[in-house]
């Protein structure tokens, strides 16, 4: 290994890197390259190049490597094994694509390399945060004074938001749980619907309310939860509502159950990971009825907005909950009177990830935003159409960007989901949905055209045939 003062130190390499520039240049020569074939190339990468990855699998280098081959090995051996995800065709889970100017704002802010702990480090990701915080209230029409805290995704969020609920529930039973811990505390009451997400469950476990205690309420033909069935509320109640199913798109009654919260103390959080933007839709008005009546949000740049991963927000109404929940303390860190992005997060050095959600809102505008998700909804119901006229059966109501196809068995299922998968022509999963067996389509990206749409029907008729 190269100490020090010799020649070829990493500290000397690395000025060198910075001098000629040449690293930078390759990096964006390959970015370039994979972008220009990325909309055409097969969605899902072929055997060879998931083969081709054993290329990384080298024993730990005890020289160091030249930076201009580490980035050619990187798009050499590591773009062949992606999958493109970026492109039109990519319907697996709920995974957006990512906007251009989103990824070049990124690109500029990784080589500013802010850390967004602070306003002292870094003003300008404070000042983004900022602004991004209240375009985020008037676009999804949140209360005034909801606050804002910038994380990796919904899982994150929503376990932001529910420590905040914690903090407040127990407040108002006169325990403090940042000083006296879960041991002891009383009772609090976590009622769901029994078709919430996995990183809700996940969330649950980590603060230490026990899934086992979880009250989880009957849900509908679209794994809404069913109104009537909710049990009484209380003010040591936390009750989680989903806007945006994750298979069916479907979003809870928001209203009702709000309104019921609110009477007696309760705390409600809404995860929205991709449904929380349809509150920026006037066609979607019907299905965020009494959202804003929440305590909590969690959503997702990186699925709906198209911002690059890792992007996601929670949104509070209570910041003192919010910022107790979240509690950072330390004689170093200098709080000013300006934003300081920690106090709503649970990491302390971040990356200033704000740069690119800031970029997508600016390039897209209001309208643009209303143009994107509603374009999801009319794809979604193009495939549900073109879908059903080819004999496939959906069983969904196709309300947002979610669409499911009905198979008879799961071996099925899954040999269409494979046929599907090694044609290359589009991407799509499986779920079990009220008893059947589905095939999940997640329109969520901004490059998916009705072309791509009905290229992948065909991809679906392909490989029934094949059966
Ligand atoms: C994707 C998703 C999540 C998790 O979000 P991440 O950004 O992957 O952490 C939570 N809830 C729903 C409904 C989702 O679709």
């Amino acid at each position: 290994m190269a100490t020090q003062n010799t020649d070829d130190s990493s500290q000397k390499r690395a000025f060198q890197d910075l001098a000629d520039g040449e690293v930078f240049e390759k990096a964006r020569d390959a970015a370039g390259d994979y972008m220009a074939g990325v909309m055409g190339q097969r969605v899902y990468p072929d055997e060879q190049g998931m083969a081709g990855l054993v290329a990384f699998d080298e024993a730990l280098p005890e020289g160091g490597g030249d930076a201009g081959e580490i980035v050619e090995q990187l798009h050499r051996v590591g773009s062949p094994g992606t999958v493109a995800s970026l492109g039109g065709r990519y319907f697996g889970f709920v995974t957006g694509s990512a906007l251009p100017v989103s990824l070049a704002a990124r690109w500029l802010a990784d080589v500013w390399d802010q850390n967004s702990a602070i306003y002292r480090v870094s003003p300008t990701s404070a000042v983004l945060e900022e602004v991004c915080e209240r375009w985020l209230r008037e676009l999804l029409g949140l209360p005034d004074e909801t606050v804002a805290g910038f994380v990796s995704g919904s899982a994150s969020a929503t376990f932001c938001g529910l420590a905040a609920g914690r903090y407040r529930v127990l407040d108002n039973l006169g325990w403090d749980v940042n000083q006296k811990g879960m041991n002891g505390a009383p009772p609090v009451r976590v009622v769901t619907s029994k078709d919430i997400h996995a990183t809700v469950v996940k969330a649950v476990a980590l603060l230490g309310f026990g899934i086992d205690n979880l009250e989880l309420v009957e849900t509908d033909e679209q794994e809404r939860i069913v109104e009537a069935a909710v049990p009484e509320l209380d003010s040591s109640t936390i009750l989680i509502l989903q806007a945006g199913n994750v298979n069916s798109g479907s979003f809870d009654a928001f209203d009702g159950l709000c309104d019921k919260a609110r009477s007696v103390g309760a705390w409600v959080h809404i995860d929205g990971a991709f449904g929380l933007w349809a509150a920026a839709v006037p066609e979607f008005a019907h299905l965020c009825k009494g959202m804003n009546k929440a305590n909590s949000w969690s959503v997702d740049g990186h699925k709906t907005l198209n911002t690059p991963y890792d992007s996601g927000v929670v949104l509070c109404r209570d910041r003192e909950a919010l910022v107790k929940a979240m509690q950072a303390i330390g004689s170093y860190i200098a709080y000013s009177k300006n934003r300081d992005g920690m106090l709503y997060t649970p990491e302390m050095s971040r990356r200033a990830r704000v740069v690119e959600f800031w970029a997508a809102l600016k390039f897209l505008g209001r309208a643009g935003i209303v143009e994107l998700v509603s374009n999801f909804h009319l794809r979604a119901k193009q495939f549900a159409d073109e879908l059903q006229a080819e004999g496939f059966t959906i069983v969904n109501d196709v309300v947002f960007n979610q669409v499911l196809v009905g198979f008879e068995n799961i071996t099925i299922r899954n040999h269409i989901i494979e046929h599907i998968e090694a044609s290359g022509e589009c991407w799509v999963g499986g779920a079990t949905f009220c008893g059947h067996s589905v095939i999940r389509i997640s329109v969520c990206s901004w490059a998916t055209t009705a072309d791509d749409v009905s290229r992948s029907v065909k991809a679906f008729v392909a490989a029934r045939a094949s059966l």
